[in-house]
């Protein structure tokens, strides 16, 4: 009996890491990798099976959604809890997962048998805090996925267990389980009205305790610089190196604001694309701010730049694409403070202190928390995401399925 809120979440999370579920940033489609599909169509047989009702994938969006219905007679908000299937820009092909139980605290771990790629302690000493637990991590040739199939497995071992012991009362809630987030676009297609929460969490956080409700502004800005391309013998005064505008776009920028230079709170333009000739050059930045002035200030500054550059060439040689991507959670939650202190409550009551910091990116939370639904980030469990490095451990994914079980209990009893 003991314990058995876990069952079947090591099994689910090994299932799922094993199916391949890389997103395309190339594609169009939603989702954008019919593996994301498959996937999908997997969850909703397996929801099916556990008993949740509504169970369907949303049309505009691709999000599988299910409901455990309330089991009490009264009206509690419903809570959602959300994550995605994908997996991050890595590969992700025959992924095989390696189980290291009751880890030391202090051993390097080969992740192949020949030990070309380790997991050591002077490189990650995350390593460090999971002395006894059991860790799940890569063969060394791809990602592991726990980003965010640890979210997804906890989420489907919460509800397997609560759709087991209808003695253990909540509200109604909802599960959301979507593509498409590391590429961007997943939550953009969202359907609220469809998902009927009344608050939400995405479950997709890293390390044990992160609760994350602050974000960056973002922007992205594309630029299309027009050179005048001579021969070089007769280029005074004639030609326009398009790649010296690039240049003296860039050096128009505050040169501390940039990514590797800066840290907490700290903004930046960030030129992540550049590509050029004499007689055509093309930039694109990532603008980022966790104020929003300063995020529109920084905006105005690169129209500036812009605009200046176009005056000394004498005709519009330098045009932008400047478009928002998405907005800092904090301030769509700021009447909604109570989502993220349930779940602080939640994390206390089982002795884990919350992480809170300002992330340096965005959530898909940030995105549906615009929409109208408050939707903070709670751990998942997973550490060095996006890599080989990637692990796990199982003791974190059990916490994070303590947290949404207390979050579900505190919501009843505060509204009781
Ligand atoms: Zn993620």
């Amino acid at each position: 009996m003991a314990n058995e809120q876990y069952d079947g979440l090591l099994d689910r999370f090994l299932k799922y890491v094993k199916t391949e579920t890389r997103s395309n940033p190339e594609s169009t489609t939603i989702p954008s990798d019919p593996k994301e599909t498959a996937f999908l169509n997997d969850l909703a047989a397996e929801l099916t099976d556990l008993g949740l009702t509504n169970v369907h994938i949303n049309k505009q969006s691709s999000y599988l959604m299910a409901t455990i219905p309330s089991n009490v007679d009264y009206q509690v908000p419903k809570i959602g809890y959300i994550s995605h299937v994908d997996t991050a820009d890595f590969n992700a092909h025959n992924v095989n997962p390696q189980i290291v139980k009751n880890y030391d605290g202090h051993s390097d771990i080969n992740l192949d048998p020949d030990g070309k790629y380790q997991l050591t302690v002077a490189d990650f000493p995350s390593l460090k805090k999971y002395q006894g637990d059991t860790l799940i991590t890569t063969d060394g040739s791809t990602l592991l996925g726990a980003d965010d199939k640890s979210g997804v497995a906890e989420i489907v071992t919460m509800a397997a267990y609560l759709m087991a012991h209808p003695e253990i009362k909540h509200g109604e809630i909802e599960i959301g389980l979507g593509p498409d987030e590391e590429i961007g676009t997943g939550a953009d297609h969202f359907d609220v009205a469809d998902f009927g929460a009344d608050i939400a969490y995405t479950v997709d956080a890293g390390p044990l305790g992160e609760l994350e409700y602050e974000t960056f502004n973002a922007a992205q800005a594309e630029i299309e610089i027009a050179g005048k391309d001579v021969h070089t013998a007769v280029a005074k005064g004639t030609m326009i190196n398009a790649i010296q505008v690039a240049i003296d776009l860039h050096d128009s920028l505050p040169a501390h604001d940039r990514a590797e230079r800066t840290a907490g709170r700290e903004g930046f333009f960030h030129l992540y694309k550049f590509d050029g000739t004499v007689d055509h050059a093309s930039m694109t930045y990532l603008i980022r701010d966790h104020d929003r002035q300063t995020f529109e200030e920084r905006k105005h500054m690169l129209e500036r730049v812009v605009d200046c550059l176009n005056t000394e060439l004498g005709e519009k040689r330098v045009t932008m694409k400047l478009y928002d991507q998405y907005y800092n959670l904090k301030d769509a939650l700021k009447d909604h403070m109570e989502v993220v202190a349930l779940a602080k409550q939640a994390m206390e009551e089982l002795g884990i202190t919350p992480d809170i910091y300002p992330v340096r990116g965005g959530t898909d939370g940030s995105t549906i928390s615009y929409m109208g639904l408050p939707t903070p980030n709670l751990f998942a469990g997973g550490e060095n995401m996006h890599s080989r490095f990637e692990y796990v451990s199982l003791q974190t994914m059990e916490k994070a399925v303590d947290v949404l079980l207390k979050i579900n209990e505190l919501n009843l009893k505060q509204h009781k």
